[in-house]
C-alpha cells in the first residue's frame, strides 16, 4: 500500500522519536481523506494523528508504553461535528419536561402529570418539544390545556423549534400580560379574536415577556447541566459543536470546565447579534472574546444573526405570500441595509458569519449581503454560512457554489412527520415544498454542506439525522417514495457533512474532519458499518468509543 508507506515515512521524518501513545487497530477505518479513504490502523501521539495505514506499517510506531485500542472489526470514523447547536439550552433541557413525540394535547397533559409526580411543589414547570401538529388544524397551543391541570402553578413550554412558546394563565399573570399589553417588536402575543385575551401562545420575541420572570438557573446548576450535556454529546459521537446562540454569554463556564479538565468536546461559539444595528459595544465584546478564546478547544471567531423566523408560524420571510394565508409573506427581522452593513463590517474583521434564514426571501437577503461584503472588502474564501435554508428559489441554488457560501442544514428538520407534511408543507405550498431542504441540489451546484441538529430543537443524536438525509422518510418508511426524494444524499455525502464538510464550515479542515496525519485525533468507533447496512437502520447506530484529542472520553458499557 504505497500511500501508507509514504504516510509512515512522513511521520518518521517529522517525529524525532517516532513512537505512538495510542494505536487503534483491528477495525475498518473510513478516513474521509479521498487520497486514502480506507485504512487498517491509526497511530496517535500527543493528541494528534501521526500515521494512518496498514497495520504492519503503523505498528512500527509501537513501543512498550503504547496503548493499543482494538476496534473488534468495527467501523472507525472521524469524530462527528454538530454545526448548529444551542448547547446550554440543550443541556438544561435534559433535566426538564420533554414533549418530543407527544401525540396530542392530552398526551402532553399526561407527560406533565408524570413529571410533576417526580417534581412536586410550586416551582415553575419548564419544558420543551411540543410541535404545531399536536394541536390539530389550529396548529397553535392554548393555555386551557395547561390550566386544566395546573390552575395555580406556572407552566412555560417551548415549542420544538424555539420560535413559539406556550404559557398557562398563571405564567401569563406572573409576567403581567393583560389584554392591553402591546406586542413587542418582532413578536406577537396570540389573542382570541373576540375577547382579545392572550391564548397562551407567544410567538418569537413575545416569549421574553414570560422568560424574564422565570427564575434563572444558578451558576452551579448550569455547570452541572453542561457536564451532562458534554457527556451526552460524546456518547453520541460528537467531538465538536458549533454554537449558534445562547453560549457566548457562558464562555467563562466553558473556560472553567476546561481548567478543571472536564472539557471533552470542542466548542466553536458564535456571538449572537440582535437587530436593529451592529453597535460599538457589540464589536468590543466580540473582539475581547476572540482575543481570549481562539484555540482548538474554545473558539469564538463567529457571529450569528437571524434575518427571519420559521415557516410553521409564518415568520419566515418569503418572496411570495404563504399558501395557507395569502395576507402575509412573513418579514425580515433586520432592515436589509443595516443587516448588509453589519455583515460587511464583521466580514472585514475576519469574523465568520452565520445567518439564520429559512424563507426564500431570507435566504436571498443573506446571499446578497455576503456577495456585497466580498465586493466591498475584496475578501476571498471567508465561507460565510446560511443556517437552515428550508426554502429557496431555484435561481439562488447555484449561488452557494458561486459565492463560496456554506449551506449549514439540519437533516432532522426535514423529518417528514405530520408537522412537516401537514403544517410546514401546507404553509409553504407545493411549489416551494418542491425545493424543501434542497441539500442535494445545492451540493450538485458546487455548494459546501455542513450538518447539525439545532439541539434542543431536535435530538443531538446525529445518526437520526444521517438516516433522514439519506432516506427522506420517517422511521416507519413514510412517505413511501420519500419527501422530495431527489434531495436524498448517499451515506458518504452525509457523513462528509458531519465531518470534513463540517470542519470546512468552521474553517478547520486543515486540522480536523478526517483521519489524516497531522490532524487532531478526534475519532469514533461505531456499532455497525453504515456503508453496508439498510438505510432504514442507520439511526440504530451506536457509538462504542469516542476519542477527542487522543483521549478516550466515552466508552460504551461492555455487553
Ligand atoms: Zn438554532
Amino acid at each position: 500500500m504505497a500511500t501508507a508507506v509514504l504516510t509512515l515515512a512522513a511521520a518518521l521524518a517529522r517525529a524525532p522519536i517516532p513512537v505512538a501513545d495510542t494505536i487503534i487497530a483491528r477495525g475498518r477505518i473510513y478516513t474521509g481523506n479521498s487520497q486514502q479513504p480506507w485504512a487498517e490502523a491509526v497511530a496517535i501521539r500527543a493528541g494528534k494523528i501521526i500515521a494512518v495505514g496498514d497495520e504492519s506499517a503503523v505498528f512500527k510506531l509501537r513501543y512498550a508504553g503504547t496503548e493499543v485500542i482494538e476496534a473488534g472489526g468495527h467501523l472507525i470514523l472521524p469524530g462527528f461535528v454538530d454545526c448548529h447547536i444551542h448547547f446550554l439550552d440543550g443541556s438544561l433541557s435534559l433535566g426538564r419536561v420533554n414533549l418530543e413525540g407527544a401525540k396530542d394535547a392530552s398526551d402532553i397533559q399526561q407527560r406533565l402529570r408524570d413529571y410533576v409526580a417526580k417534581h412536586p411543589g410550586k416551582d415553575w414547570i419548564l419544558g420543551r418539544g411540543w410541535n404545531y401538529a399536536m394541536f390539530g388544524p389550529e396548529a397553535l397551543p392554548h393555555k386551557k390545556y395547561l390550566d386544566e391541570v395546573f390552575p395555580d402553578r406556572p407552566v412555560f413550554l417551548e415549542g420544538y423549534d424555539g420560535h413559539t412558546y406556550w404559557a398557562n394563565s398563571k405564567a401569563l399573570a406572573l409576567a403581567g400580560i393583560t389584554n392591553e399589553t402591546p406586542d413587542p417588536a418582532n413578536g406577537a402575543i396570540v389573542r382570541d379574536p373576540k375577547t382579545h385575551e392572550a391564548t397562551g401562545a407567544l410567538k418569537e420575541s413575545a416569549q421574553e415577556l414570560v422568560a424574564r420572570v422565570v427564575p434563572r438557573p444558578s451558576r452551579n446548576e448550569k455547570l452541572a447541566a453542561l457536564r451532562a450535556g458534554i457527556k451526552w454529546a460524546n456518547e453520541h459521537g460528537l467531538t465538536r459543536v458549533h454554537s449558534a446562540g445562547g453560549d457566548f454569554e457562558q464562555l467563562d463556564l466553558y473556560d472553567q470546565l476546561r481548567r478543571e479538565g472536564q472539557q471533552t468536546l470542542r466548542f466553536y461559539i458564535a456571538y449572537f447579534l440582535n437587530p436593529p444595528n451592529l453597535r460599538p459595544q457589540d464589536l468590543d465584546t466580540i473582539e475581547s472574546a476572540r482575543k481570549k478564546y481562539r484555540d482548538d478547544w474554545i473558539d469564538t471567531n463567529a457571529v450569528k444573526m437571524m434575518v427571519d423566523g420559521v415557516v410553521e408560524s409564518h415568520t419566515a420571510a418569503m418572496l411570495e405570500p404563504y399558501s395557507d394565508d395569502p395576507s402575509t409573506k412573513g418579514k425580515l427581522f433586520w432592515d436589509p441595509a443595516k443587516y448588509t452593513a453589519a455583515v460587511a463590517e464583521l466580514d472585514k474583521r475576519g469574523l465568520q458569519l452565520f445567518t439564520h434564514a429559512i424563507g426564500d426571501y431570507g435566504v436571498r437577503t443573506a446571499l446578497d449581503a455576503y456577495q456585497r461584503a466580498e465586493e466591498v472588502n475584496q475578501t476571498r474564501d471567508r465561507r460565510p454560512r446560511i443556517e437552515h435554508i428550508e426554502t429557496i428559489t431555484a435561481t439562488d441554488i447555484p449561488r452557494f457554489g458561486q459565492l463560496g457560501v456554506i449551506a449549514s442544514m439540519q437533516p432532522l428538520h426535514s423529518y417528514p412527520d405530520a408537522d412537516t407534511l401537514e403544517v410546514w408543507a401546507r404553509n409553504a405550498g407545493p411549489d416551494r415544498a418542491s425545493r424543501a431542504w434542497a441539500w442535494k441540489s445545492i451540493s450538485n451546484d458546487g455548494g459546501h454542506l455542513a450538518f447539525g441538529s439545532d439541539w434542543p430543537v431536535v435530538t443531538l443524536n446525529p445518526w437520526e439525522g444521517v438516516q433522514t438525509a439519506v432516506t427522506r422518510q420517517t422511521a416507519e418508511g413514510k412517505p413511501d417514495a420519500g419527501f422530495v426524494p431527489e434531495q436524498r444524499l448517499t451515506v458518504e455525502e452525509t457523513v462528509r457533512g458531519y465531518t470534513l464538510g463540517a470542519a470546512y464550515a468552521g474553517r478547520r479542515e486543515k486540522t480536523e474532519g478526517s483521519i489524516e496525519p497531522g490532524k487532531l485525533a478526534d475519532l469514533i468507533i461505531v456499532s455497525q458499518n453504515i456503508f453496508e447496512i439498510d438505510a432504514q437502520r442507520l439511526a440504530e447506530t451506536k457509538v462504542l468509543t469516542t476519542i477527542v484529542g487522543g483521549r478516550v472520553v466515552y466508552q460504551a458499557p461492555a455487553k
